[in-house]
């Protein structure tokens, strides 16, 4: 049967096990970060490969005919073993990635190339909201003279800054709900990856009607040659046209 390896963890990925039904068999691979994950429809496996090499062995046992890379767009490290392992196996991947956020009229945004230049500019301020997930907490763990407001979906655990705290929450957020974040815990700038996507853009909309300061890290690159798509509907399409091929061929979607 014609099998589809995603690479999950994101809201597409989940999106497209739902829209390759009927059809394929899925198997949506989860890094096993998060304690209760939304899970996809068809078959879930959790944690890591072992590697580029690990996951070449896998891509061969389970006799994968596509892997799609719809990780996060910071799961850099995936990606490229992604890239790396689809290249020695000759199975053919598709990257699914979501844009990344634009700047508007009104936005205050400053672009930072990582987690500890996001610090670094944020080292003077009173009053930070970070949004950059609890891993990247130790990037922060230094300054002593900011109060974080940390929201993660899992608890945090050390080094984490010294004065904060924490609040669990997972999207989708609502500009109104944001906005009265921000305002009732007096936040002077706001520190996000360039995530993308809509689940969680509300606090970008409730900064610049505040007038506030976003501190935004670039995403890390993809990896060279890789062919990527923006939306799961792309995706679909890409699946459905492009893998015919020596192995067997896909009905996604059908
Ligand atoms: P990463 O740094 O790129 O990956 C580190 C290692 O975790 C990989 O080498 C791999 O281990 C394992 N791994 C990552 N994603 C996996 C997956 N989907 N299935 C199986 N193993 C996986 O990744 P990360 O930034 O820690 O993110 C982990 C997961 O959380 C990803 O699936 C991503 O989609 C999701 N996520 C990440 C972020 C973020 O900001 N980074 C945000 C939201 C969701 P082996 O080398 O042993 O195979």
């Amino acid at each position: 049967m014609f099998t589809v390896l995603i690479l999950g963890g994101t809201g597409e990925a989940r999106r497209l096990a739902v829209a390759l039904r009927p059809g394929p068999r899925v198997v949506t691979s989860l890094a096993g970060r998060v304690a209760r994950p939304v899970l996809p429809p068809g078959e879930v496996r959790v944690g890591g490969f072992g590697g580029a090499a690990g996951l070449a062995a896998y891509l061969t046992a389970e006799r994968v005919d596509v892997v799609v890379d719809a990780t996060h767009p910071f799961a850099a490290r995936m990606s490229g073993n992604a890239a790396e392992a689809a290249a020695t196996t000759g199975v053919p991947l598709l990257v699914l990635r979501r844009p990344g956020w634009t700047e508007r009229p009104g936005d205050r945004w400053h672009r930072v190339p990582d987690l500890p230049a996001a610090a670094g500019a944020v080292a003077g301020a009173d009053r930070v909201f970070l949004t950059t997930g609890r891993r990247g907490l130790p990037a922060f763990a230094h300054l002593t003279r900011p109060w974080f407001l940390v929201r993660s979906v899992d608890p945090p655990e050390s080094p984490v800054p010294p004065r904060m705290a924490t609040l669990l929450d997972r999207g989708p957020f609502t500009v109104a709900g944001e906005t009265a974040l921000l305002r009732d815990h007096a936040i002077e700038v706001v520190v996000t990856k360039d995530s993308g996507g809509e689940m969680t853009a509300a606090k970008l909309t409730a900064a610049r009607d505040l007038g506030l300061r976003v501190v935004m890290v670039d995403r890390p690159p993809l990896p060279p040659g890789a062919v990527a798509v923006p939306t799961v509907e792309a995706a679909l399409a890409h699946l459905t046209r492009a893998t015919p091929g020596p192995r067997r061929s896909c009905t996604c979607g059908s």
